[in-house]
């Protein structure tokens, strides 16, 4: 165990607030510094708050990909388990292809791998139009529901948190460039910790690509535009892949009713809110492979007017080409030498592969702080 050493995460999105968990659960002193947190309203400097979300691996070739999606689909199973109120659940999902080209051919195999109840569907199965398709179970998570769960966990745990934009991560150790801190929550009456980490663990997600002594230019956002429905009788997700490589997905919640409709992978575009001729298509497309987001009664003219819409959403997911990153660089401020544990890149599976990244990057953090005693 490590009680004694300070390690600070910077951001509170999944990835940091499941590192900071798994952190103090190794026994360090956990601080988080971040500029949004999940009680915020919804910000585009925080992908979290966007996503579905579901689990569904799209680690088809990434080796470490597919081993952090896996450890991650074992701890959300065993979490439903231990507590049946967390915001997550399991439920049918279906796949539907209007083309089975290779691409199609090689993802349908890996969730067939993945997934240990997938059934590829009979012909009779498929609606019109689509050639093939496949169902299984898999997770649904309630994004914000969990998001609050996820930083109770922390807070309740014995972690500390501050509000704060930061330039650099050396700002964070240098007290004349350090911004003023804020409490988290503003009711807290956390001490500033002492300033001199162990090792800081960077989990910025796409705010990697402003800060000062990271400045990762292999970091892009991959725009998505989503819609959140009223339908509360939707009860299976549904990706369907058309023919033009456009991909409809509907992902319900779990008890409000709320459904997510997507969605657009646009990227390198970093417009932050929607595109009213997006949002048509996602609606045309949406109600042509999932007839049933319509409300029951209103099915037949297949009108788009009709989709009871709440909320017209636009989030950047954290692409990195090469994928994740998570390896160990170090950072000299005033001749003292810092481990810093990268832990950010997730692009759109970041809820998926969450639980897992935060093992390895805990992992990583035990190596450098063992190999400095
Ligand atoms: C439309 C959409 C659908 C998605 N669907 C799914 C899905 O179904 N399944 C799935 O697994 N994933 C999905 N994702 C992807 C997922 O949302 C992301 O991979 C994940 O949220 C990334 O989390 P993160 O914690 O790395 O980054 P973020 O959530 O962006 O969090 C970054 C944190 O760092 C803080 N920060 C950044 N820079 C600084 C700074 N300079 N100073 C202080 N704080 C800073 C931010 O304030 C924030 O707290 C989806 C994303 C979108 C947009």
């Amino acid at each position: 165990m490590h009680e004694n050493l300070d390690v600070f995460v910077i951001g509170a999105g999944v990835v940091g607030l499941s590192t900071a968990i798994r952190a103090l659960e190794a026994g360090f002193n956990v601080t988080i510094f971040a500029e949004t947190f999940p009680t915020d309203p919804k910000s585009i400097s925080c992908a979290s708050f966007w996503a579905g979300a579901n689990h569904i691996s799209v680690a088809t070739t990434n080796a470490l990909l597919h081993r952090l999606e896996a450890d991650t689909l074992s701890i959300f199973l065993k979490l439903i388990k231990d507590q049946p109120l967390v915001p997550v659940m399991i439920r049918l999902h279906k796949e539907h292809a209007e083309v089975s080209g290779p691409a199609y051919q090689q993802q349908s195999d890996h969730v067939a791998h993945c997934y240990s109840d997938f059934r590829a569907l009979d012909s009779s199965e498929l609606p019109e139009g689509v050639v093939c398709g496949g169902t299984f179970s898999t997770i649904f998570i309630d994004v914000p529901k969990y998001l609050l769960y996820l930083m109770d966990r922390f807070l309740s745990s014995g972690g500390r948190a501050f509000r704060v934009k930061l330039p650099s991560v050396s700002a964070l150790v240098t007290e004349k460039d350090r911004p003023s801190l804020a409490a988290f929550p503003a009711t807290s009456t956390n001490v500033s910790p002492s300033f001199d980490p162990a090792a800081v663990i960077n989990c910025t997600g796409l705010g990697a690509v402003s800060l000062g002594d990271v400045l990762d230019t292999n970091l892009y956002p991959t725009r998505g535009e989503i819609l959140i429905l009223h339908a509360p009788w939707i009860n299976h997700g549904l990706t369907h892949h058309w023919e033009d490589g456009h991909i409809t997905y509907v992902i319900p919640r779990q008890s409000d009713g709320r459904v997510i409709l997507g969605g657009t992978f646009q990227p390198d575009d970093w417009y932050p809110t929607s595109r009213a001729e997006t949002v048509k298509l996602i609606k045309e497309r949406g109600i042509h492979a999932y007839p049933e987001l319509l409300p029951p009664g209103r099915r037949e003219n297949r009108d788009i007017n009709d989709l009871e819409v709440i909320e017209e959403c636009v989030g950047l997911r954290p692409t990195r080409k090469g994928g994740v990153r998570l390896e160990v660089s170090s950072l000299t401020v005033a001749n003292k030498s810092y481990p810093i544990v990268h832990n950010y890149g997730h692009g759109g599976a970041g809820y998926q592969s969450s639980w897992g990244s935060a093992k390895f990057a805990v992992d990583l953090l035990k190596s450098v702080v063992k190999n400095d005693d």
